[in-house]
């Protein structure tokens, strides 16, 4: 027999998501302290002890737990508070009014993540209500300052207060999205994400006057071969043990891509040429497959130059560097230098803005079995996969103190998988209010059995 949706929670966890949204936690400022209150408020109306960590005046995160008789390993629910910011005049609503129309949530933070902090609050209630007594302890967090990486919020949290919020195992974002291929669903457990190296180049030259440009050397002139070299390159494909099962698991179910992933399964070389062949049907999954397989590199900031007739003798250029696990900023540099060993690398400064190492967690789990099982009992034709995020989470500081941790914020794909993606962070973010349902009811009967 099919497992119930929880129907009933349906009017409080879209009204949670709404209010969540209609306080704005843009990110920079962040302002995050408002809505920690605001769950704080919450959760003690039902009884909850919480408690509140401000890593600077308006930097505020959110700590509960259900304790448990410790006979099992603890788990957190993870999520953070602040949104990426939105421009009012590029939304059909105003993204910060939390909307309720058409049967979705409208807002900036509808799936990045306001709708999983909403879920899991109303699973911590739902706990407590149904009077589950667990064996372990269940912590619920809601986090600052991830979108600008969790320097004032997980990070933080971890680092000082680590008694508070550490768990053997993490369920966070970053997963959970529904595959859907030929009428089944593949939904993703996200197990490893990629690591950061946000790298500036500056390049050097000699000044001289706009009208006489070959008696000076123009630093400008020498940051394009730079730009031309890296934004271009493709490093070599490497298959990480997520992204091999991954792709497995997409083959399995999709006779028509099939045969182009096992060559790619079997020949990681040929890897480019099929992804060309897909990207004319999904281009979205395509390149996020492509993104992958291998460290890229992307120029995002360039500057150079001050005055129209003068030659610059200097042009600054920045770099967004995403290297899979397996890899580090160091050996990522190197190669970079590599590249730019013709274009008078002694001309070349260096310079690391932000660096973070790359982190997997084992899927040989029981959480990741009960997962993909309960997935199962709500619908008995899909399956789970394990993904690698491109960009990165707060989970990341979690696998570093040795938690098991997953991203998993279960939704069905009502629009194509590439659709969805592109309203996170872009314009138009919205949660369809069935997605809340079956997100709940998918997470409280993973938390409720994995920890009784
Ligand atoms: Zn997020």
């Amino acid at each position: 027999m099919c497992a119930q949706l929880l129907k009933e929670v349906k009017d409080e966890v879209t009204n949670l998501l709404s209010d969540l949204i209609q306080i704005n936690t843009t990110n920079p400022p962040g302002n995050e302290t408002k809505a920690a209150k605001y769950l704080a408020e919450t959760l003690e109306k039902e009884g909850f002890n919480c408690e509140f960590f401000e890593f600077a005046p308006g930097r505020g995160s959110v700590i509960t737990r259900i304790k448990g008789i410790g006979e099992k390993p603890s788990l957190l629910l993870l999520s953070h508070l602040d949104v990426v910011a939105a421009n009012p005049k590029e939304w059909s609503v105003d993204p910060f009014g939390g909307v309720v129309k058409d049967g979705f949530v409208w807002g900036r933070g509808a799936i990045d993540m306001k709708s999983m902090t909403a879920m899991e609050v109303v699973v911590m209630k739902l706990l407590k209500r149904n009077n589950i007594e667990p064996k372990g302890d269940i912590i619920l967090a809601a986090t600052a300052d991830e979108e600008k990486g969790g320097e004032a919020g997980a990070g933080w949290l971890v680092r000082s207060h680590l008694e508070k919020i550490r768990a053997k195992y993490v369920i966070n974002e970053g997963g959970g999205l529904a595959i859907p291929i030929n009428g089944k669903n593949i939904y993703t457990i996200q197990t490893a994400e990629k690591g950061i190296l946000w790298l500036k180049i500056i390049a050097k030259g000699e000044p001289g006057h706009g009208s006489v440009p070959g008696a000076a050397d123009n630093a400008i002139l020498r940051m394009n071969r730079v730009v031309e070299k890296l934004g271009n390159y493709r490093s070599k494909i490497s298959l990480v043990s997520t992204v091999k099962q991954l792709l497995s698991a997409i083959a399995k179910e999709n006779k028509l891509v099939q045969q182009a992933l096992s060559i790619l399964l079997q020949n990681p070389k040929a890897g480019d040429q099929i992804l060309d062949m897909l990207a004319q049907k999904d281009k979205v999954m395509a390149e996020e497959i492509r993104a992958m397989l291998r460290m890229t590199i992307a120029p995002t900031i360039i500057h150079g130059g001050v005055k129209e007739n003068i030659i610059p003798s200097e042009c600054e250029a920045v770099f967004d560097c995403r290297i899979l696990p397996g890899q580090n900023p160091r050996d990522a540099i190197k190669e970079i230098k590599g590249l730019l060993k013709d274009v008078d690398l002694e001309k070349l400064e260096f310079e690391i803005i932000q660096a973070s190492e790359p982190s997997e967690s084992s899927m040989n789990t029981p959480l990741y079995d009960l997962i993909e099982n309960v997935l199962k009992e709500f619908e008995p034709d899909s399956s789970a996969a394990p993904i690698l995020l491109t960009g990165g989470t707060d989970s990341r500081f979690f696998r570093k103190m040795g938690s098991v941790c997953y991203g998993f914020q279960p939704m069905r794909a009502d629009v194509p998988y590439g659709e969805i993606l592109k309203t996170v962070h872009g314009i138009d973010e919205r949660i369809p209010i069935e997605n809340l349902v079956f997100g709940t009811s998918v997470l409280y009967n993973v938390v409720q059995k994995f920890m009784t």
